[in-house]
């Protein structure tokens, strides 16, 4: 394994920070120096919402605000500057509105949040919002043309695509190709040049030393960009909760730093339900988010050790939009060649989010898209839904991880960001229109009527025109066979 203090510091953050830092070293350092300075060309903060040319009207539908489990039936719903403005039962609507008629028989939602993903391409973002997502948060490695064109792009309006957020990975080694710090003083760095470059978080990753993870919350503390991610395993969670980490990423890195026996090592740590208790008490006393990834897991067990599985998920319709190096990286994926099983971590979780949910820990949903076979953008997000439903939360509860949470973590993380995740005035307008009650069927979500983000509609006609635009670039982009 290489030893990452055998590369200059300044050199190893050359990849990850500006695409135009490639090149020769002097111009990696010249155009570093200029990161440092003001930031890296052609990035900037998330730009505030377009103005809307007109005010929308949702007339006569029925609203699940998600602040509590109700539907408030027959209300209009008024939009401006890409704000919802009003609700209510008979609101005026103005002259130059555009009206999308509910006829008493739409659902309007908050639009959905996936709060765990690494895609970051324009095509990928297109088929989030074909799928009713209009929040996600990018994971680490999104690349330097995402950062610092796709996303402000999105953002200015002038694409389409969800809200994004972004969190900036740092590991203690590089042996999971993530930028690595040696100690306190490049962490602290890191996180300054992570703010300057435009990111909402530091992801902490399985190797940093204890010295560097604390520097990591201290800085981040100091410069408003707080700590997300994996167990460390030199520190723990029991710590990282301790120290204030916000969320944990994923409900698994429980049982790798938390449950795990430390005689045994592995995949098959036995996690011990007994614990589960002690869990619940130290997440509740951190208040942090945890990621309810459970169809995630799910699809790892499905296929660990199993080819033929993966397989099959590369023969599904939803494919169509699955760019083609994903297509790569799900077959080179080296699940399918590993031994053993994974069911019994699998059973385990089901009950720890299920237990985690009943004692009121905010959960979140989340599912590493689409870098994990079977875990397509976008539509994996209606498959973690439906797997926190059969781990038995209500299906108000399951919502709840893809709208109301959501929006209560990126309040806690970024007081001055624009809410969203529940129908209020105010609210930014992220907003998903369906045939019947998601309360009464969660999966009339994966259909929506249209979706509303940062104030654009796109009716279930254009949706449909996003993700054929993305299938024939695909298309025409394939390998042969
Ligand atoms: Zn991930």
């Amino acid at each position: 394994m290489p030893n990452p203090s055998a590369t200059p510091f300044v050199l190893r953050i050359a990849r990850w920070f500006g695409s135009a830092c490639a090149g020769a070293s002097r111009i990696r350092l010249a155009c570093l120096a200029s990161l440092m300075l003001q930031g890296a060309p052609g990035i900037a903060p998330a730009a505030t919402p377009p103005a809307s040319d007109a005010p929308t009207a949702f007339v006569d539908v029925n609203v699940l605000p998600m602040d509590s489990e109700r539907v408030l039936p027959h209300q209009t719903v008024l939009v401006r500057d890409g704000r919802i403005e009003a609700i209510g039962p008979s609101l005026p609507v103005p002259r130059d509105a555009r009206v999308v008629e509910g006829r008493g028989r739409a659902w309007l939602s908050p639009g959905l949040a996936d709060m765990h993903t690494h895609a970051d391409t324009a095509d990928e973002m297109k088929v989030y919002l074909a799928n009713g997502v209009t929040s996600v948060l990018n994971m680490g490695e999104a690349s330097n043309a995402f950062m610092g064109q796709v996303r402000p792009a999105i953002h200015a309006g002038t694409r389409p695509g969800p809200h994004v957020y972004a969190a900036f990975v740092v590991d203690g080694s590089p042996r999971y190709g993530h930028l690595s710090v040696t100690g306190a003083d490049e962490a602290r760095w890191i996180v300054r040049l992570a703010r300057t470059n435009g990111y909402e978080f530091i992801k902490v990753y399985n190797d940093l030393s204890p010295e560097a993870f604390t520097a990591l919350i201290e800085e981040g503390r100091a410069q408003g960009l707080p700590v997300v991610g994996h167990g460390v395993t030199r520190v723990g969670l029991a710590r990282q909760l301790d120290a204030g980490q916000l969320m944990v990423a994923h409900l698994e890195e429980f049982l790798y730093t938390f449950f795990a026996d430390p005689n045994r090592s592995g995949d098959d740590p036995s996690p011990d339900p007994a614990r589960i208790p002690a869990a619940i008490e130290r997440v509740q006393r951190s208040h942090a988010f945890v990621t309810a990834d459970l169809a995630t897991y799910d699809a790892i067990a499905r296929q660990w050790g199993k080819p033929d599985v993966v397989a099959g998920f590369l023969g599904w319709p939803e494919t169509r939009h699955l760019a083609p190096q994903r297509r790569i990286e799900w077959k080179g994926s080296d699940y399918a060649r590993r031994k053993g099983s994974l069911d019994e971590n699998r059973d385990f979780l089901r009950r720890f989010a299920k237990a985690l949910s009943d004692a009121d820990v905010p959960l979140i949903a989340g599912t590493d898209a689409p870098t994990i076979p079977g875990i397509a953008s976008g539509y994996s997000l209606h498959e973690d839904l439906r797997a926190l439903e059969e781990a038995g939360l209500s299906r108000y509860r399951a919502l709840s991880t893809a709208t109301r949470t959501p929006g209560e973590l990126i309040r806690r993380a970024l007081p001055a960001a624009e809410t969203f995740g529940t129908i209020a005035p105010g609210r930014r307008a992220d907003l998903l229109l369906s045939e019947s009650n998601p309360l009464d069927d969660l999966s009339t979500l994966r259909k929506p009527l249209g979706v509303m983000a940062n104030g654009r509609w796109y009716a279930r006609a254009d949706l449909r025109k996003l993700l054929d635009e993305v299938a024939a670039t695909y298309a025409g982009a394939a390998m042969p066979r």
